[in-house]
């Protein structure tokens, strides 16, 4: 597969890639066992911007809409940030993720509103799966950081994903349940997630990852009594779907 760099752009993509995107050049790529990269991104593009803890990058891959990715920070004055890749081998970035290198040009939109985390209240409960790992870091940025914040994630492998959340430093308050044939630990998940909501009804309910788990859990909580405005949503990414890019309700 083309890096994102030398892919091929067309007249009327490498226009828009002009007018909108930053440059940017992977300046570290750590992998995290073989399921996660830790990627830190440098350029002056990068400087001097806007960012929110939970606030999306978009990097663009050519012919293709950007896929987006969540730095876990983001150095300013520095003009770096870092974000957190899962390799679940099913698609372009995935594919690029796997073999980065140091040096690498990419052009990338953002950062960009997905999900403001600083407005999250605490108690929160903050729910997601491998690819949510770098936001729930990013939360340790805002005012309050990982103070009252409770972790539920859905995970393919619980030894992998320990090992990634530990280099994020994601290690308090983390509950990790294994996929299992037909969403079945979903209903492990919603119970323990309703007990929990149960016992304190104020409680902020954050759910990204997979959109029809997001769905499932948004619908147990209404139905245990949970008002929509406590609950925010991010869906990142469905079965069968390209390039999903952060819709919130
Ligand atoms: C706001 C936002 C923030 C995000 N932040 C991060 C982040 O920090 N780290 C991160 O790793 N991802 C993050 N994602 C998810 C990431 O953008 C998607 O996984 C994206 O699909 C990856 O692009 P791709 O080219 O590899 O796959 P695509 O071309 O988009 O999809 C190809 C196929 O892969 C499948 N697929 C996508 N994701 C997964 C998955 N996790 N497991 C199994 N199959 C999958 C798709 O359903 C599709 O069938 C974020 C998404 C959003 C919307």
């Amino acid at each position: 597969m083309l890096p994102p760099s030398t892919a091929p752009l067309g007249v009327v993509e490498s226009a828009f890639h002009r007018l909108v995107s930053r440059r940017a050049r992977v300046r570290k790529v750590e992998p995290v066992g073989d399921a996660f990269r830790l990627v830190t991104l440098v350029g002056e593009d990068l400087e001097d911007r806007r960012w929110t803890p939970g606030d999306m990058i978009q990097i663009g891959f050519a012919g293709l809409a950007g896929r987006a990715y969540t730095p876990l920070s983001f150095d300013l004055r520095a003009g770096t940030t870092t974000f957190l890749g899962y390799v679940h081998g099913h698609g372009i970035a995935s594919s690029w993720l796997a073999s980065a290198t140091i040096g690498e040009q990419l052009f990338l939109v953002g950062p960009r509103s997905a999900l403001d985390l600083g407005a999250v209240n605490r108690p929160m409960i903050f729910f997601g799966d491998e690819t949510s790992f770098g936001t729930a870091a990013a939360i340790r940025a805002t005012p309050e950081g990982m103070r009252g914040v409770a972790f539920s994630f859905e995970v393919e492998s619980e030894g992998a994903s320990r090992i990634a959340l530990e280099r994020i430093g994601v290690t308090n308050g983390v509950t990790l349940t294994t996929r299992e044939p037909q969403d079945r630990h979903l209903d492990r998940i919603e119970s323990d997630l309703t007990r929990a909501l149960g016992a304190a009804p104020q409680t902020r309910c954050v759910f990204t990852g997979k959109a029809s788990s997001i769905q499932r859990l948004y619908k147990a909580v209404r139905r245990a009594g949970v008002p929509a405005k406590q609950v925010t949503n991010v869906a990142y990414w469905a079965p069968g779907r390209k390039g999903f890019s952060g819709v919130q309700r």
